[in-house]
């Protein structure tokens, strides 16, 4: 299975995966059959504005239902799909499903965006602008309404590729963010060079900031370097009231977390958002990015 090593993380997981297989449970298999037979299901985190509280947009997480491990969670799948090149259908299907429910969302009258995760091999191996394009089409969805999450460390993989990529998304119309900040290697002088518009920081940093100063100078500083950049800043893992209110003071532009909503399913979602959009309406309508 072992495409290619590129972390011994990777290396240590894929063995164990391997182990796992040679006692009679095929992961591969098993993913490859998940999506044809509707094991996977999508739950939406809202993501949520510092300045108003209103939602504007939500973050697409795949969720597995195994037939006999019960639920795996995404990080136990997502480094195994990518090892093995199951991600290019998950995408696809992610990606199809998420635009639909966005599509009857808007069409509900929800104004609504999507963030939606791709990885390194979404970016080097799969035509990942012509998918994302033939598929907002055929959702009637607009490209500025999608946000494409990419992690530093892909893009790092595979500078080259990643950047033809990401530029011919940017040109689409498509807005990209960038997801962990703060766990990879890339350097502030690289990010210059990424059409991005959205830095999410991790939330190792985020979720002690009020009690740890090493935490807390880091998200200023990162705040501060990617505003002067012109991005927007979106703090991850935001559990408390104390964080919030600190991560406000700091300029930071949005937030998801628990304090705010667990990640849900469409119909629950629709609901929230629609109480949220009554309890906190948007102070100025449109999405972050739209004209
Ligand atoms: P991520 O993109 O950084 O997603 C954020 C993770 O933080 C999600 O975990 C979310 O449920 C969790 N989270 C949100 N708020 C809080 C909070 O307040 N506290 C804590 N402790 N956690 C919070 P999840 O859903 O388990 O996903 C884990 C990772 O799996 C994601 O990290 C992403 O890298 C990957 N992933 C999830 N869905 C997809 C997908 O559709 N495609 C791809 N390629 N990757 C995905
Ligand atoms: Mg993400
Ligand atoms: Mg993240
Ligand atoms: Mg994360």
């Amino acid at each position: 299975y072992v495409a290619k090593q590129t972390s011994s993380g990777y290396a240590a997981f894929t063995q164990k995966m391997v182990r796992t297989t040679e006692h009679g449970l095929s992961l591969l298999s098993d993913l490859r059959r998940a999506v044809d037979e509707n094991q996977f299901y999508l739950q939406y985190q809202p993501k949520i504005s510092l300045a108003d509280r209103s939602c504007l947009s939500a973050e697409v997480l795949i969720r597995w239902r195994h037939p006999t491990r019960g639920f795996v969670p995404p990080d136990q799948f997502i480094p195994f799909a990518e090892q093995t090149g199951c991600i290019k259908s998950i995408t696809r299907w992610v990606l199809a499903r998420g635009l639909a429910q966005l599509a009857a969302w808007r069409a509900a009258g929800l104004e609504m965006s999507l963030n939606i995760n791709v990885s390194t091999r979404d970016l080097v191996q799969q035509d990942l602008p012509a998918l994302v394009r033939a598929q907002l089409l055929a959702e009637g969805v607009a490209a500025r309404h999608l946000c494409l999450e990419v992690t530093e460390s892909a893009i790092m993989e595979d500078p080259a590729h990643a950047l033809a990529s990401l530029n011919a998304l940017h040109e689409m119309g498509v807005q990209l963010s960038i997801d962990d900040f703060g766990t990879g290697y890339s350097s502030l002088a690289y990010l210059k060079k990424l059409p991005v518009q959205e830095l999410k920081i991790d939330r190792s940093f985020v979720m002690n900031l009020d009690l740890d100063d090493n935490d807390l100078n880091i998200v200023r500083s990162t705040i501060g370097m990617a505003h002067h950049m012109g991005l927007k800043v979106v703090a991850e893992g935001v559990e408390t009231e104390s964080v919030a209110a600190q991560l406000k003071t700091l300029g930071c532009d949005g937030a998801q977390g628990y304090l705010f909503s667990r990640p849900l399913g469409a119909d629950d979602f629709h609901a929230w958002a629609v109480a949220a959009r009554a309890a906190n309406p948007p102070l100025v309508l449109g999405a972050p990015g739209e004209p």
